[in-house]
């Protein structure tokens, strides 16, 4: 029996199902009235709250399940929400006001809410419930389709709607050969026309995507229990490890009926969302409003409005039906449907076709109005024409420029930001949250200047993400030139895609050149740029070590010469000095190779090394040539790599040592060497608290203590100066290491180039650095030994490679240029 302690004795309002629209209720309700319920949430799947709708992402494994939860665990403890979880429930006795969970949880409730969604469809031919047959609807099903996919071999996908066809990509993406069989002559007939199909089965198929049309399954195949082939009712056979079963939904209704409530094909509701049973509210995809079932999130969350405002006693939001917009998920691939796309007597047709670029548009209209609206390879306007349906909007005046966009609105010059001003306050840019835009004007104006603010506030663009680009023109417009700044976080002009999404995307579709990355990500330049080049060659090292090759021509000056430029033209050459220790033969060397080089200045850095300073370029090599030869090797101190671990002289010489700070510094900088990391990485010891080394401004420091070592991390003393946040703290020498590389390793794997260690803490947070390095031993365990596995590519002193000849041109002054007489 659910807690229900007759201190507390505000409403008990239940809710049947945790999925999108039950989550969305939820917040609909919380803000306007907080405290008025004792919520109860069963939910049948044992986890919170999360965006369905990206589990494809998750798939093909460009997001994680982490990265898609809508509500975690805090945000059901901030509301003092209760959420069984794992647990079905079977009954609901009206008379009684209970519900009964299928382990035998009871809860009492004023108010009850069904949001049980939708089952996926199976159909019942011979061999649907044998090993290996799986359905799209939940983690569950992913979690299962990625196991599959990890053996390998073939999956079959049945149907060629938005759910199979992002099942079928992100398979392929898991290294499958996939085949889809479609009943229709072409891919999504329901949303798109002919043409548009075609286009998207030629895309699909180019992924490597076979697809299999008019294809109407008679059986499926098994040996010893599980799936062998799917036969088609032609004879033919096609062979799987896997099938998916992706034709359709079902509201989930059996629940209602046995409880007596009024079901059709859906769970019937009025346009206050109440069920026949006026207690009792229904949400979401088990819902059928005038006859309207629907499967898409933005109507569910139209309706969530309704039943939020209903439960905080207002009833003047009635839902009227809505409206749907789709967009397919498949990374590359722009397709976006909206409204009514049949042909009919009383309709015409607007159609723009560029074979070369695979472009197709067609709006299809009625009375001067839009009512439908299919793009294919360009869908950048596809909310404009989407609000223009809902609007009715009589595009008579500008029916010439149509097709082409909000840019070419009323026949004027090509302005998309004119088209966005103009747009009405009431329009909605983000269909799947239904935000309109003077919500997110009104949220710049309080401060988001970014995109990531504006969807952290008001959600827009936080689902399908196909209002992205209208969200960054409101940016645009609102902040003119402070926006091209935020912008500029972004990867470069090349993409549209941001850092963290190439970087999934490298690893999930296994891109392993910059060549690849280019063509598979649909750069918009042939070769990038100074910006993009070196962050996919830094992304492309730590994702692949020992198979990519670094590609010297994508790197900065310094780095491809292995030396710092200096104002006049000049390099200055910091051999490494393990810890900051050094010793005659060394010095001897290096004040030996100042002389011979006429080197005009030694300095020592702030990072307890020495600098030669005014080196010309050309006699690099015979200077490193000279260092080498004395055992020296390059400190990178031009690199984003490890630049120095500094110390302080600890316990060997230092009257409040309390441990070997030289050594530990020494025993690290030898481990850490030659790691290429996303920006400069400085470290230090400090032998006691007092912290002579400055441990506590370094990317990672730390300070030995009696009882053991405090390891920091974040700090600089750069153009920001930031102390050190406080890691952990640990008892031996070697945990120091352990922690230090597997940091490191997260650091590598996840921060955006040119990103310091605090800024990505910044992006990141403390508990989630926390959880990975120093909650989960095994975690950290791992990316310590993946560190060590990329440092065995990685420790090679570049110096000698280039001493040795490589990549000499670098080094070969250019001839001036030669005159010669014209005869
Ligand atoms: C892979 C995938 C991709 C999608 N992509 C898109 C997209 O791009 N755009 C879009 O608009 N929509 C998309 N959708 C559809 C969208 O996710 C759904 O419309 C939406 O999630 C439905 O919300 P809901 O709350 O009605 O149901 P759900 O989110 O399905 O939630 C229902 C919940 O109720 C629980 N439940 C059911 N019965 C019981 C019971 N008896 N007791 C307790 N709990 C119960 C279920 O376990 C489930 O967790 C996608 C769906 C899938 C599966
Ligand atoms: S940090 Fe402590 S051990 Fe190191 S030099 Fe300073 S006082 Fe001595």
């Amino acid at each position: 029996m659910v807690d229900s302690t007759k201190t507390d004795n505000r409403e008990r309002l239940v809710v049947i199902g945790n999925g999108m629209a039950a989550g969305r209720v939820l917040e609909e309700l919380f803000e306007r009235e907080r405290d008025r319920y004792r919520v109860t949430v069963f939910n049948a799947e044992p986890r919170v709250n999360y965006n369905r709708i990206m589990l494809s992402p998750v798939l093909s494994g460009e997001k994680t399940y982490e990265e898609i939860l809508i509500h975690d665990d805090a945000w059901y403890a901030a509301n003092g929400v209760e959420l069984i979880r794992g647990e079905k429930v079977i009954a609901i006795n009206r008379d009684e006001r209970k519900v009964i969970s299928a382990v035998g949880t009871v809860a009492d409730y004023d108010r009850l809410i069904v949001a049980t969604g939708s089952q996926p469809f199976i159909i019942p031919v011979p061999g649907h419930d044998l090993d290996g047959v799986l359905t799209y609807r939940d983690l569950d099903d992913v979690e299962a389709m990625l196991a599959a996919a990890e053996k390998g071999g073939r999956a079959v996908v049945i149907g060629g709607g938005l759910l199979g066809l992002e099942a079928a990509a992100g398979l392929k993406a898991r290294g499958m050969d996939v085949t889809v069989l479609h009943l229709m002559p072409t891919l999504m007939e329901r949303q798109l026309d002919q043409s548009a199909g075609y286009l998207l089965q030629k895309a699909i198929e180019a992924r490597g995507i076979e697809v299999v049309t008019r294809a109407n399954t008679h059986e499926i195949a098994g040996a010893a229990g599980a799936v062998r082939a799917v036969r088609l009712d032609d004879g033919r056979e096609i062979p799987a490890d896997i099938v998916v079963m992706a034709v359709g939904i079902k509201p989930n209704v059996d629940l209602a009926k046995d409880a007596g409530l009024e079901v059709n094909r859906g769970l019937l509701v009025d346009d206050l969302m109440r069920t026949s049973d006026p207690a009792i509210y229904a949400v979401g995809e088990c819902v059928e409003h005038r006859g309207q079932c629907y499967g898409l999130v933005a109507p569910l969350y139209e309706m969530a409005k309704t039943v939020g405002a209903g439960l905080a006693g207002d009833d003047g939001l009635a839902y009227r039906g809505s409206l749907t917009a789709t967009k397919l998920k498949v990374t590359g691939v722009d397709l976006y449907s909206a409204g009514e796309l049949a042909e009919g007597d009383d309709r015409e047709e607007i159609v723009l076709r560029d074979a070369a670029h695979s472009i197709y548009k067609r709006l299809v209209l009625q009375e001067n109005r839009i009512i439908g609206a299919v793009l294919y390879g360009d869908t950048a306007d596809g909310p404009w024409f989407f609000q223009h349906i809902k609007n009715g909007t009589d595009i008579s005046e500008m029916r010439e420029t149509l097709i082409f966009g909000q840019g070419f609105a009323g026949a004027g010059p090509l302005d998309p930001m004119a088209a966005v001003a103009a747009l009405p306050d009431d329009a909605e840019i983000c269909g799947c949250n239904g935000v309109c835009k003077s919500r997110i004007v009104s949220a710049i104006e309080g401060g988001q200047a970014t995109l990531d603010g504006v969807r952290a506030t008001t959600k827009a663009s936080s689902s399908c993400g196909s209002c992205t680009g209208l969200v960054e023109q409101l940016l645009e417009l609102s902040l003119g030139g402070d926006f091209a700044r935020a912008v500029a976080d972004g990867m470069c002009p090349c993409t549209d895609l941001g850092h963290g999404e190439v970087r999934r995307l490298i690893a999930a579709k296994e891109l392993m050149s910059i060549p690849a990355v280019m063509q598979e990500l649909q750069w918009k330049t042939s070769c990038g740029c100074a910006k993009c080049r070196p962050a996919l060659n830094y992304y492309l090292l730590a994702t692949w070590p020992g198979i990519y090759v670094d590609d010297q021509q994508s790197r900065f000056i310094n780095e491809r010469v292995h030396a710092n430029i200096q104002k006049d033209g000049t390099y200055s050459v910091v051999p490494r000095m393990w810890g900051g220790i050094t010793n005659p033969t060394e010095l001897r060397a290096i004040a030996d190779v100042a002389d011979k080089f006429a080197i005009p200045t030694v300095k020592v850095t702030g990072g307890q090394r020495i600098d030669l300073l005014g080196v010309k370029k050309e006699d690099l090599p015979a200077v490193w040539a000279d260092l080498n030869a004395a055992g020296l090797v390059s400190g990178h101190a031009y690199g984003k790599a490890l630049r120095t671990v500094k110390t302080c002289v600890g316990n060997e010489w230092c009257r409040f040592g309390t441990q070997a700070s030289v050594s530990l510094g020494v025993q690290m900088e030898r481990f850490l060497w030659g790691a290429w990391t996303p920006h400069k990485v400085k470290m230090a010891v400090s032998g006691c608290p007092r912290n002579c080394a400055e441990a506590t401004v370094k990317d990672f420091g730390v300070v030995c203590v009696d009882s053991g070592f405090e390891l920091h991390f974040a700090g600089a003393a750069g153009m920001e100066v930031k102390a050190t946040q406080l890691l952990c703290k640990v008892v031996a020498e070697e945990d120091v290491l352990e922690h230090c590389a597997a940091l490191l390793q997260l650091y590598r794997q996840e921060a955006h180039y040119l990103d310091r260690m605090h800024k990505w803490l910044a992006r990141v947070g403390m508990d989630h650095v926390q959880a990975a390095v120093v909650e989960d031993a095994d975690n950290r365990r791992d990316l310590y030994e993946r560190f060590v596995f990329s440092q065995r590519f990685a420790q090679s002193d570049p110096w000698s490679e280039r001493a040795a000849g490589r990549d000499s041109h670098e080094f070969t002054p250019l001839e001036g240029p030669k005159l010669e007489a014209v005869t």
